[in-house]
């Protein structure tokens, strides 16, 4: 399959609809050359949510051991080091936040999509996410912030993994259907190997 055909996940989280975000963040995508091939608004169940992150059977180690990673280098104590303890927490805190109002879904589709799209909303933690990504720019949110009020992490934008990852969860929030197939004008440009199109 040639990689401009690669589709990933991305949601607005509650807090990316609350903040009037949604129309900064899929720009973002677009002018990446990215198109959108499936959207929704929607407010997901617990179960739906509970599902969509334990999708991936390593989900609940990585994201505890991340938690950790961030403590040592911060010099904070936890109260337990153990990934699947501090998950569990995270996993109830996360199904409150998520189902907390309206998000939004979409399918994105280009060349290395899970990648870029990764690259553009930056790391978990919006206080150490890179100046110029999502999270870095439009949030302030830490990882201590969230211990301290026990609540999930505001991050205003969840986006697949991995490409392996990244297929799960489109089958997990869209139909097939759901998902278009159709070009862009701007394709062209993109993705053509002779740029032929452009003079009259
Ligand atoms: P991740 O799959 O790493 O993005 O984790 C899922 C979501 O859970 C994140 O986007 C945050 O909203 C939240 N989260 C992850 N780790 C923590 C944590 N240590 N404390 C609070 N919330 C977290």
């Amino acid at each position: 399959m040639h990689p401009k055909f690669e589709r990933t996940l991305v949601i607005i989280k509650p807090d990316g609809v609350q903040r009037s975000l949604i129309g900064e963040i899929i720009g973002r995508f677009e002018k990446l050359g990215l198109k959108m091939v499936a959207a929704k608004m929607c407010v997901p169940t617990a179960e739906h949510v509970e599902k969509h992150y334990t999708l991936d059977p390593e989900w609940r180690r990585i994201t505890g051991e991340k938690r950790v990673k961030a403590a040592k280098e911060k010099g904070e104590k936890l109260a337990t080091e153990d990934p699947f303890e501090i998950t569990a927490k995270i996993l109830e805190v996360l199904i409150k936040y998520m189902t907390s109002g309206p998000v939004v879904a979409m399918v994105w589709q280009g060349a290395h999509a899970t990648e870029l799209v990764r690259k553009i909303v930056g790391g978990t933690e919006p206080r150490s996410s890179d100046v110029g990504t999502i999270r870095g720019d439009y949030v302030l949110d830490s990882y201590v912030m969230a211990d301290t009020d026990s609540r999930a992490i505001r991050n205003l934008v969840h986006a697949s993994g991995t490409a392996k990852e990244s297929e799960a969860e489109i089958k997990h929030w869209f139909k097939d259907d759901e998902v278009l197939d159709y070009k862009l004008v701007q394709e062209s440009i993109l993705y053509d190997v002779n740029l032929d199109g452009i003079f009259e």
